[in-house]
């Protein structure tokens, strides 16, 4: 791999919100749009923390690799790290200017049960009881071969990262879930640029190439075996690669207004909290080749999303013990009851939008409120009366919605809906906040159907030779409504699987 010059942008929020960016300088030319794309990403996450970053370079590029990755980010350089382990020669093509996709956005954290973090904090769990929650959550939707396989290899992949100095042993809790099994990482910060920076310095120490600006607009099949894309690479005419086995890691279509209105016409116009290059390509793609697109009206709505940026408000405010109040100053919902229920909660209320409301002790756990407050999107008060001023709600109201609250977790028991998780602590250290938010388009929980080996299973349920898939591109395993903390659960469980699969597959074969 040839050193070019790429500059690494990257924001450090509250203690460690850390998200990639990169400026090509090399000869590998940008279109016009991808630049733009690229400025946008720095201007949306800031720009100091400024080191380099290696990419492969066009001219590096051969005709001939043992497995080609498509979409360098959380499945994809996963995927390429355990092919390479395992001997192999694999590329990784990504088609935005920079890795990371929507992993490097992700917040809250990654869900694993009988972890040896867990442990260390005693909690007690089972894989069963993950397994049961899971499918509680997606509403018996889920396919329940592909939840088997994931939750008992969650544990595992904890273990993989932190071999890889990627260590998430801070635990917090999502919607949905009895148990703290979101592992984030020790101070508390945001996943995903962190986990990013970790993979792509896995990636880079095993020399394994990423080729930036280079879409994928075909894969290919010959005498029944997958084994060629087509890359455009910085706009250039299309050239085909040719591998021995395709793993396709494009992640879901949750940018594609076009797909976004065609599964769901009701959810035309909503923000949505995704990058930019997740349009749904490899769904497209695999169709193509006889791949089965499932659940593709699944798409989630996540409730707590600012809504002039498209900005996610992690899970994470929520599981540190914040609430949710309407205009009136009352609280409506369990807040930590599923996605699902949330955001019919706030879309039932008039004004359609709510506040979380949080204490200095919620801020002091959550880091990434520090981003949240950069970016404007935090209203303060001295006491309550004062931010309940700056809302323009009632005061005696919210001051009385804090009250019965704080007896509520004093109590451990909450009369009026019921939530029984992130009641540790009251909302009692002064100053106190507001986030206003509503729901946004967040995830999209259909895709392409595969087995537990993750192989691409056509209509007739065989497996397409050749052809793997990992990540949110794959449909099934979240049934009807994900559980926050198990995407990138998922990304690393079947991203290591399909890199193993698709290298014994290529090991068999040739
Ligand atoms: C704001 C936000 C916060 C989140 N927080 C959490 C969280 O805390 N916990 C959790 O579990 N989940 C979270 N999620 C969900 C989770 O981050 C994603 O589902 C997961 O990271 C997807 O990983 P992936 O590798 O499958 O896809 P991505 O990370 O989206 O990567 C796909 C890559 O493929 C590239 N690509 C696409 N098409 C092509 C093509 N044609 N050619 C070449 N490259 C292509 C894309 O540009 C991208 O880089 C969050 C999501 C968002 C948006």
């Amino acid at each position: 791999m040839k050193k070019n010059s790429f500059w690494y942008g990257a924001l450090v929020f509250g203690t460690g919100i850390f998200m990639a960016s990169y400026r090509v300088v090399g000869k590998n030319k940008r279109s016009k749009n991808l630049k733009a794309e690229e400025d946008a990403t720095k201007e949306t996450k800031g720009g100091s923390n400024t080191s380099e970053q290696t990419y492969a370079d066009f001219s590096d590029l051969t005709d001939d690799y043992d497995i080609i990755i498509v979409g360098a980010s959380g499945a994809g350089m996963t995927a390429a790290i355990e092919a390479k382990d395992a001997g192999l020669n694999p590329i990784i093509l990504e088609k935005m200017p920079f890795a990371g996709g929507n992993t490097v956005k992700s917040s809250s954290g990654m869900n694993a049960s009988t972890t040896k973090f867990q442990e260390a904090e005693g909690i007690e769990d089972s894989n069963d009881a993950f397994y049961e929650e899971i499918l509680a959550g997606g509403h018996g939707t889920n396919d329940k071969a592909l939840l088997r396989y994931f939750v008992d290899h969650s544990a595992a992949a904890i273990d993989w990262l932190d071999q890889k100095g990627i260590k998430l042993n801070n635990l917090t809790i999502t919607g949905g879930m009895k148990q703290k099994r979101t592992h984030r990482p020790s101070d508390g910060s945001a996943i995903g640029s962190y986990l990013i920076k970790g993979l792509l310095k896995a990636v880079h120490k095993r020399n394994i190439p990423i080729l930036v600006n280079a879409a994928v607009t075909a894969i290919n099949k010959n005498e029944g075996k997958v084994d060629q894309v087509t890359v455009e690479i910085s706009g250039a005419e299309p050239k085909t690669l040719t591998a021995k086995a395709i793993i396709v890691a494009t992640g879901g279509f949750g940018a594609s207004k076009e797909m976004i209105e065609k599964f769901r016409p009701e959810l035309k116009g909503y923000i949505s909290t995704n990058q930019k290059g997740s349009t749904g390509d490899g769904i497209k793609m695999i169709e193509k080749l006889g791949g089965q697109a499932i659940d593709m009206e699944q798409i989630q709505i996540h409730p707590t999303v600012q809504q002039d940026e498209g900005i996610l408000i992690g899970e994470v405010v929520r599981g540190e013990g914040a609430i949710l109040v309407n205009q009136a100053g009352s609280r409506f919902v369990n807040e930590l009851d599923t996605r699902d229920k949330v955001s019919a909660a706030i879309t039932d209320l008039p004004e359609k939008s709510a506040y979380l409301i949080f204490d200095q002790g919620v801020r002091d756990r959550a880091k990434a409120i520090e981003f949240y407050d950069k970016k404007g999107y935090v209203s303060s008060g001295k006491d309550l009366k004062e931010l309940a001023e700056k809302l323009n709600i009632p005061g005696s109201q919210l001051d009385k919605t804090v009250v019965t609250w704080n007896q509520s977790v004093a109590d451990k028991r909450d009369k009026e809906f019921n939530r029984t998780t992130a009641m540790e602590n009251g909302l009692t250290k002064p100053d106190y906040f507001a986030i206003k938010i509503a729901p946004g388009i967040h995830y999209t929980m259909g895709g392409i159907k595969v087995n537990t080996r993750t192989e691409v299973l056509n209509k007739e349920n065989q497996p397409i030779e050749g052809l793997y898939v990992a990540g949110e591109l794959a449909g099934g395993l979240h049934g009807n409504n994900r559980i926050g903390g198990n995407s990138v659960a998922e990304i690393i469980v079947f991203g290591r699987q399909a890199g193993q699969q698709a290298a014994e597959y290529v090991k068999n074969q040739y």
